[in-house]
């Protein structure tokens, strides 16, 4: 049965019981509510369900299945959810970053978030990492640049909804181009790692001899003496110039890199799309320089559903751009925990903890999924059950002739599937 339909299902018990006085707890039935003892409203009494204590209303608005959680939930499980609006804004002149690590939200062990705004000639000071960078331009335009191994160089300007990755060491910067500068989303593929402990030009000069500075470039010791004694992180620059320039000035003998550094995630045709939304992914196959993050950027229309899956290689970590969704994710013991997301939010789902997104909202619900792993994969509930024996799938589901008739029909994986109303 759909989510939709056990939704009418326990609405109508519920109603039954608000006819009844409220007298007794209406009783979930024993199909959307397995497990005892039972869980949920639905199983207790408005006067038993009060909250008369103090209440956060800003926070408890930021999540109504915590509030009112399904029945089918049981709790346990580590919150699969953070938010970068819960997060500390280290602000400097020329921009902010914010982060969601292993701190803030401890299940996110291979990924940690950074939230970034460089305003106009805003410059994320020359640094480098000691885990992998990917990030996606959620506004406005920036500049990076970077250098390969081989002394390669690359300058190049993004926009919104383009990616870009460095691998784990290679030195690169960043600036906000324009009237508007940027704002993007950086993910490490480390859990522990953020933007506040990076390896930064200013902070290794200012920590090295001066003498040894002089000697490694070769002049005169005097000429260092106005170097900064404390790492610059954020500061405003001078507006970047045209860019054929840059790239002309920080040409390499060396020649290019042999790959980019950058992709156009918005100007792809997307890997999978239906009337139900549509998915993008971009892993090492299509953006050969991206060998330690796997991408999906995931589009649903409302109403329809993130089919029911999971992931066998990596976890997954989730990134909320646009609209409003829920999600549930299921583990052993069993256990099950309902989220709900909403712009500026942070998912996290172990590797194979089942799940499903489902658009709550009246627009587009817009995501992105990354793992750490040079490829996406995922196995979907409906295409299993589709290419099992057909008596397998009566046990396990106890139905009837048509509708295994319609399972053994789902052979192919949908990814977005539609709401129940649009069949
Ligand atoms: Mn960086
Ligand atoms: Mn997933």
């Amino acid at each position: 049965m759909t989510d939709l339909s056990r939704r009418k299902m326990l609405a109508g018990t519920a109603a039954g019981a608000v006819a009844m006085g409220a007298a007794a707890a209406a009783k979930a039935s024993s199909f959307g509510n397995p497990d005892n003892p039972p869980e949920g409203r639905i199983n207790s009494t408005p006067e038993a369900n009060a909250e008369p204590g103090p209440q956060n209303a800003a926070t408890k608005a930021i999540m109504p299945d915590f509030d009112n959680p399904p029945p089918t939930d049981i709790a346990g499980m580590p919150i699969p959810w953070q938010s970068f609006n819960l997060a500390h804004k280290r602000i400097q002149n020329g921009g902010w970053a914010r982060e969601v690590t292993t701190k803030a939200f401890p299940v996110s062990t291979d990924i940690a978030g950074v939230n970034m705004r460089l305003g106009p000639g805003g410059v994320r000071e020359l640094h480098w990492h000691q885990q992998a960078e990917w990030a996606i331009m959620v506004s406005g335009d920036c500049r990076i640049t970077t250098i390969d191994t081989q002394g390669r160089a690359e300058v190049s300007d993004v926009t919104k909804g383009d990616i870009w990755y460095f691998p784990p060491g290679l030195p690169h910067s960043l600036q906000g181009l324009g009237e508007h500068g940027a704002e993007f989303v950086l993910a490490f593929d480390n859990g522990s790692a953020g933007e506040f402990n990076t390896l930064m030009v200013s902070d290794w000069l200012a920590h090295t001899p001066p003498d040894i500075i002089a000697q490694n470039f070769g002049l005169p010791v005097e000429k260092f003496k106005e170097i900064p004694t404390e790492q610059l992180w954020i500061y405003q620059g001078a507006k970047a110039g045209p860019l054929a320039a840059d790239q002309a000035y920080a040409a390499s003998p060396a020649g290019r890199p042999d790959h980019p550094f950058i992709f156009r995630m918005s100007q792809m045709v997307p890997t999978m799309s239906s009337k139900f939304g549509e998915v993008k992914i971009v892993d090492s196959h299509n953006f050969p320089i991206s060998k330690t993050v796997a991408a999906a950027l995931v589009t649903v229309k409302p109403g329809c559903l993130r089919e029911m899956h999971w992931h066998p290689d990596a976890d997954e970590w989730q990134y909320f751009i646009q609209g409003q969704g829920k999600m549930t994710v299921f583990n052993t013991g069993p256990e099950a925990q309902t989220v709900d997301f909403f712009p500026g939010d942070v998912g996290y789902v172990k590797k194979n903890l089942g799940h499903y997104v489902k658009n709550t909202g009246k627009d587009d619900l817009v995501f992105v999924e990354i793992f750490k792993s040079d490829h996406f994969s995922e196995v979907t509930l409906s295409q299993w059950l589709a290419n099992v024996p057909r008596q397998l799938v009566k046990e396990h589901l106890r139905c009837d002739d048509a509708t295994l008739d319609a399972i053994h029909k789902l052979k192919e994986r949908r990814d977005i599937v539609g709401a129940i109303d649009a069949r």
